[in-house]
């Protein structure tokens, strides 16, 4: 095992040279690929997990894990290097992950977005959503304010600009804070608030806050509800024309064993799912009920609240979000998919119950005191930097200072990472573990005399959901049936029965009721049983193979045995 730290945030090459050891020092349960490349042109790494020794990864149920497609939220990557790691320190000493890498595979891509990240982790930051790429135009900004680092302290703060027609005033209670000013108040001290920064062709008088140069938000150019810029900022010209959102489509079109998906955000501490623009009225029942159920397991095992965006998370009561990789996971492949956004610093300073998104809007003053003595107390005043002058090339005599948000809101600061990221393992083993798994339950051959053998051939979904994984996947047709081939020994012929056969879906347990009562029967729907018989010569074996696209491979021979027997 490499020496990877969970204290730090790795930049490109050094995780590159660590998901290498890890793959070279585990070959029996990692392998790493490149699954293309981003905008710059570095490779995106995939990593594999599973015990290849008991089978391929493409024969088993897979889930899909990621990070790091928005470019300052690195603890995702992190979370992914941690779970690959417990993987492989666990694999042989912990019975569910044993029995996870025995019969599943994970896909696990860790850094979605090298180059964004490799901005966020610069020396002097530079902070952008996603891709590095200009969008919509190759070109500066005409006019306004540029995001950065003024006085070169490496940290980006808030510029406070004394103003008598300011929205802000100081605290009375806690000097360092700001609060608003009185609605009916004037004639005391106000303030404006911008992000630290310099300004373009300023004109004395007017602050502009413009879009960034480098506009695009990755995780709005999926083609699903996919909508224009004016419509959906940041969804670029079409869906997935940037290269690293198509990366991760392609891998996943490729890869119909995938049952599941976790894409690591940061930050707010939820586990949210989708829809981003659609009520939970319009899934099916039974998804939306097994939706829940696996949310409340994460819920359990996490402590993060699970809600649905839609309903929990709009960033505007009025407006929906679209284009985003959950959302197309479930609604074009049909699997439970989840963002995680990892890290609360509110629920840090024990603000334990607030609305996610609404609490920017409104909340009370006794929050930021809350908050501010965190900052205090648990990361020795580095998260609020109290309000110091500085000399501003455009604006002359300011002050910078406030919430250095970098370092306390976007990831877990160094120190608070691993007790964050040691929080989902656990969960998201768990989430693969109750993928449907086709398994042979009886293959036998009984001679019938002649030369003829009925061939019997009995496979069962022993997994918690159905093969199926969702009833939007049966709807919209993206999945097939359990597919079984006979193939028979030199001179052998089929006497009935087809060679391969489409044999439809396998229920698993997942929409059971929740007490044995009358209205309860469990029929044998997770099971297919399909005959053959065979004429053949002694002494030969039939192989017989049952596949299905999520639920996994399955391979058995029979011996035909000879007629004396009879
Ligand atoms: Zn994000």
């Amino acid at each position: 095992m490499p020496d990877i730290r969970f204290d730090t945030y790795y930049r490109y090459d050094d995780l590159t040279r660590i998901l290498r050891s890890l793959a070279d020092e585990n070959p029996k349960l990692v392998r790493l690929e490149s699954i293309g490349k981003s905008f710059v042109g570095r490779e995106v790494w995939l990593v594999t997990v599973t015990n290849f020794e008991s089978g391929g990864d493409g024969e088993k149920p897979a889930l899909w894990v990621d990070g790091n497609i928005h470019a300052s939220e690195v603890s995702p990557s992190s979370a992914c290097l941690y779970l690959i790691q417990k993987l492989v320190a666990e694999y042989g000493k912990d019975a569910d992950i044993t029995r996870c890498l025995d019969t599943r595979a994970f896909y696990i891509c860790p850094r979605v977005n090298p180059d964004g990240a490799e901005w966020a982790l610069a020396d002097s930051p530079k902070i952008i959503r996603s891709s590095t790429r200009p969008y919509p135009f190759d070109e500066e900004p005409i006019e306004g304010l540029r995001r950065e680092d003024v006085d070169g302290d490496g940290r980006l703060l808030l510029m406070r600009i004394a103003d008598p027609n300011g929205p802000w005033k100081v605290c009375p209670q806690e000097p360092r804070l700001l609060v608003r000013r009185d609605p009916a108040e004037a004639g005391g001290q106000y303030f404006r608030v911008l992000p630290e920064g310099v300004l373009e062709n300023y004109d004395g008088i007017t602050l502009k806050v413009p879009p960034t140069k480098e506009g695009l938000d990755l995780n709005r150019n999926f083609p699903v509800a996919w909508r224009l810029e004016g419509e959906q900022e940041g969804a670029g010209p079409y869906p997935t024309s940037e290269p690293e959102a198509r990366n991760i489509a392609q891998f996943v079109v490729e890869h119909p064993n995938i049952t599941g998906g976790v894409t690591f955000h940061t930050y707010s501490g939820v586990l949210l799912r989708p829809y981003a623009d659609k009520s939970d009225e319009t899934f099916p029942a039974e998804d939306l009920w097994t939706y829940q159920k696996i949310g409340q397991k994460g819920t359990d095992l996490t402590g993060y609240p699970n809600i649905s965006t839609f309903h929990d998370f709009l960033y505007h009561p009025k407006e929906v979000t679209t284009g985003a990789f959950d959302d197309w996971l479930v609604d074009h492949i049909g699997v439970f998919a989840w963002t995680v956004e990892i890290w609360s610093p509110h629920r840090q300073a024990g603000i334990e119950k607030y609305k996610f998104i609404e609490w920017y809007r409104e909340h009370p003053l006794e929050d930021d005191l809350k908050m501010l003595k965190w900052s205090d107390e648990a990361l020795g005043g580095k998260g609020y930097v109290d309000w110091y002058p500085f000399n501003h090339p455009q604006l002359g005599p300011i002050e910078l200072g406030g919430w250095d948000h970098l370092y306390a809101w976007t990831n877990p600061p160094p120190q608070f990472l691993e007790k964050e990221i040691a929080l989902f393992p656990q969960w998201i083993v768990w989430h693969l573990l109750i993928s449907p798994r086709l398994e042979s339950l009886e293959a036998t051959a009984t001679p019938l005399g002649g030369g003829l053998y009925r061939v019997r051939f009995v496979a069962q979904n022993t997994g918690w959901l159905p093969t199926y994984v969702t009833k939007i996947a049966l709807k919209k047709k993206v999945i097939r049936g359990v597919v079984c081939e006979i193939e028979l020994p030199d001179g052998a012929a089929l006497e009935s029965g087809q060679q391969r056969i489409e044999t439809g879906q396998l229920e698993g347990r997942a929409y059971k009721d929740s007490a044995p009562t009358v209205w309860v029967a469990d029929p044998t729907d997770d099971r297919v049983k399909v005959e053959w018989v065979v004429k053949a010569p002694k002494g030969g074996a039939v192989k017989i193979i049952a596949k299905h696209q999520r639920a996994g491979i399955v391979k058995v021979e029979v011996n035909l045995g000879s007629e004396e027997s009879l």
